[in-house]
């Protein structure tokens, strides 16, 4: 449905640039309520649906897994961006609801996938742990679905209780001990100390794609990036690179010996449905005779380029253009 006008708000503000009208808006408190209001009841209104973005394995191109994004469509706004509306749940008790939901749809979801699609990454929110419902929350969607342990990896962000309590370093381990992943989500952005790293059973770490936007230009940028891996290697982790746009990136990620990479060269955030055709006979063969990847690159080929479906599909609320390699034909 068309976004309309929302009373009191000036025009240029809506619409199409709701995301930028709630940087303008976040002292709208009115707004914000109705919003959260809305909120309340999208679950039950069919209105929340999750989009999947590949990661990819660097050393041979396969798919290791996608992580789950949580999507938004309001019925008169359209589609509001979870950097906006998770605040929102966060703010309330909605996020323990929200939270819940996205781990029973993922896991039912990626129950469904064959074995070569690998883990299904689910981001968690602070408040599901200092709660301690993550663990209820896992057992009972891992129950439902039926996917093994081993395929679902949780991603934590760096803003999580700094003190980690004992309770939260019992969650953690129980959930490991089961073999979950715990990815430390926008490593390099928040609190982290190298302390907290050893003391937590994370076995990934997800770089921040801001550590990306001056690779390869910026020599110094290249050498925190390869510290990063040196440390990664040194606590047993696997390093995802978020935010990969440019192959240029991806070659010098390539080179250092990242494990993993996640981002628009290789896939936007796509429905399920779309996903599947990863796995689809019809691609790898396609792959092969691909793309910007070609040529002189001793590095594999990525073999799960997935097409980039238009930006209304994809259900991305990023904006800019993608990279030099082109869509896959249909
Ligand atoms: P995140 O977990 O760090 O997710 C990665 C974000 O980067 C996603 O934005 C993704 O669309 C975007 N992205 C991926 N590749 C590229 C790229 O190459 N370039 C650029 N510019 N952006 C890229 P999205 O989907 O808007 O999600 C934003 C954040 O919202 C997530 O960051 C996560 O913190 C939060 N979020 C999303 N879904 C959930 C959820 O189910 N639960 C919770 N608690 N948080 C969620
Ligand atoms: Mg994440
Ligand atoms: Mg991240």
């Amino acid at each position: 449905m068309a976004p309309t006008r929302m009373p009191g708000l000036p025009k240029a503000e809506l619409g199409s640039s709701f995301p930028a009208m709630l940087g303008a808006e976040a002292a709208d408190r009115s707004l914000r309520r109705r919003l959260t209001n809305d909120l309340r009841g999208a679950i039950g209104r069919g209105e929340m649906a999750l989009v999947y973005q590949p990661r990819i394995n660097l050393a041979d191109g396969s798919m290791a897994g996608a992580e789950a994004l949580l999507r938004w469509t309001h019925p008169i706004h359209g589609a509001i961006p979870p950097m906006t509306f998770i605040p929102l749940a966060e703010a309330s008790d909605l996020i323990l609801r929200l939270g819940g939901w996205v781990l029973r749809q993922a896991t039912r979801e990626a129950a469904g996938w064959p074995a070569v699609a690998g883990t299904v990454s689910v981001n968690v929110s602070a408040r599901q742990i200092d709660t301690g419902l993550l663990s209820s929350q896992v057992a009972a969607a891992l129950a439902d679905s039926g996917l093994p342990p081993a395929r679902l990896e949780l991603e934590l962000t760096e803003s999580l209780a700094l003190d980690d309590p004992p309770e939260t370093l019992e969650l953690l381990g129980s959930l490991r001990a089961a073999g979950i992943g715990l990815a430390l989500d926008d490593f390099g952005t928040g609190y982290g100390s190298l302390a907290r790293l050893r003391r937590l059973p994370f076995t990934a770490l997800k770089l921040d794609r801001s550590f990306l936007r001056r690779i390869p230009a910026d020599a110094e940028d290249v050498a925190v990036l390869r510290a990063v891996q040196g440390l990664a290697v040194a606590l047993g982790l696997r390093l995802v690179a978020e935010g990969v746009e440019q192959e240029a990136q991806y070659r010098v990620l390539v080179e250092l010996g990242c494990a993993e990479a996640q981002g628009w060269l290789f896939g936007r955030p796509v429905p399920p449905e779309v996903l599947r055709q990863r796995w689809s006979p019809r691609i790898p063969a396609m792959a092969g005779g691909d793309l910007a990847l070609r040529g002189e690159s001793p590095v594999a080929k990525p073999a799960c380029l997935i097409p980039s479906p238009s930006p209304a599909r994809s259900g991305s609320s990023s904006s800019g253009s993608p990279s030099s390699v082109p869509a896959l034909p249909d």
